[in-house]
């Protein structure tokens, strides 16, 4: 028998972690409530309720939120309405490959600023910004999709300054944000720059990706453009799953939930660590405090294409870390490692597989 495939690429929740029985009566206990709004044509942005609710988190009205099917749907609105084609996109490079797809459907011309182990590159960034400012930046400030990496203060501080000074638009998105493993809570560059930035987050990993639930909080006048845009595009959002979910919050099952999944993912992200000590240490990576995933620098002379041929062979199934990059040639020695869907034994057996491949 062949030794068993270990899948160390993709960024999906275990399905064992989803608490569908909850679901299940949340879902009816909202259907039987509140069945004629919630399967009507609703408003644009989002079940009344609901968007109250997370306005409440976030200390706004909820004239400040769009509930939308997912967040990167939301994204998608906000670079058709903020961007013009020609105009200039500034992303973290790596960063999350469709939202880099995204932006380059909406005609950006997308500019990779390069990471450092606290977030961009504030002097390449000042470089990029002499040649004019882009219309719109989009950020992972929090556990970074792929590297990992959260934005220091000094650095949010700084980005939201720049975007004041420049008028240019950020999309912070941060679906990862409440899984933290270690460490504390950085503020937001929402909360540090309210007037230039769309905060946009989501219950895909904080419930089941499935719901297709995201939402942006923003000043109301954005909010409402991206409302507008999205009437044209569905009339309203998917509401069952809104009324579900807003049951499930107004019950205080969220917070519990969340601190069930610390408990699976933080051992997985120690175990990740220590995998990587131990069999790859001639690599490079940033040490996350949370979030789905450590981004690797393998050693020089690595080469993306040879090495995919013979993880396959390995049976190890990784990502093409040059997906991640605006210019993927720069990710030719960088592997992402998704680890919250994986034991800390396929951890281990991945990275000892990966480590003789190398
Ligand atoms: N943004 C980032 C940074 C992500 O990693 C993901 C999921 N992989 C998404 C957005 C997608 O979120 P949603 O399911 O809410 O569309």
């Amino acid at each position: 028998m062949p030794q068993p495939v270990i899948n160390l690429s993709r960024g999906m929740p275990p399905v064992e972690l989803f608490p569908t029985e909850e679901l299940i009566e949340c879902g009816e206990a909202a259907l039987r409530r509140d069945g004629d709004v919630l399967l009507q044509y609703g408003r644009s942005p989002g079940y009344a309720p609901l968007r109250e609710w997370l306005g409440e988190q976030h200390g706004v009205g909820p004239e400040q939120v769009l509930i939308g099917n997912g967040s990167l749907e939301i994204l998608s609105f906000a670079t058709q309405t903020l961007l013009r084609p020609g105009d200039r996109a500034f992303v973290e490079s790596p960063s999350y490959d469709r939202a880099i797809t995204m932006l380059r459907r909406a005609g950006a011309q997308v500019v990779g600023i390069p990471m450092e182990d606290d977030g961009m590159d504030m002097a390449a960034l000042d470089g990029e910004l002499q040649r004019g400012p882009p219309a719109l930046m989009y950020l992972i400030t929090d556990f970074h999709n792929p590297t990992g990496i959260t934005t220091s203060l000094e650095k949010r501080a700084r980005l939201a300054a720049l975007a004041e000074e420049h008028g240019f638009w950020i999309a912070e998105d941060s679906p990862y944000r409440l899984l933290r493993y270690e460490g504390q809570d950085i503020p937001s560059l929402w909360s540090l720059a309210p007037e230039r930035v769309l905060l946009l987050s989501s219950f895909s990993k904080l419930l089941a990706p499935g719901l297709r639930l995201g939402y942006a909080v923003g000043p109301a006048d954005a909010i409402s453009t991206l409302a507008n845009w999205a009437v044209d595009t569905y009339i309203g959002p998917v509401l069952p799953t809104q009324g579900m979910v807003y049951e499930y919050c107004r019950r205080g099952l969220l917070e519990r939930n969340i601190e069930r999944l610390k408990g699976v993912y933080r051992p997985r992200l120690q175990a990740v660590l220590a995998a990587l000590e131990k069999h790859l240490p001639q690599a490079s990576w940033p040490r996350p405090e949370g979030g789905f995933y450590v981004g690797v620098t393998l050693p020089q002379g690595v080469e993306m294409a040879s090495l995919l041929a013979r993880s396959e062979e390995a049976r190890l199934k990784l990502s093409d870390g040059r997906g991640f990059f605006p210019h993927p040639p720069d990710g030719d020695r960088f592997l992402r490692f998704p680890f919250c869907s994986v034991t800390p034994e396929e951890i281990e057996e991945g990275m000892s597989r990966l480590a003789c491949i190398l």
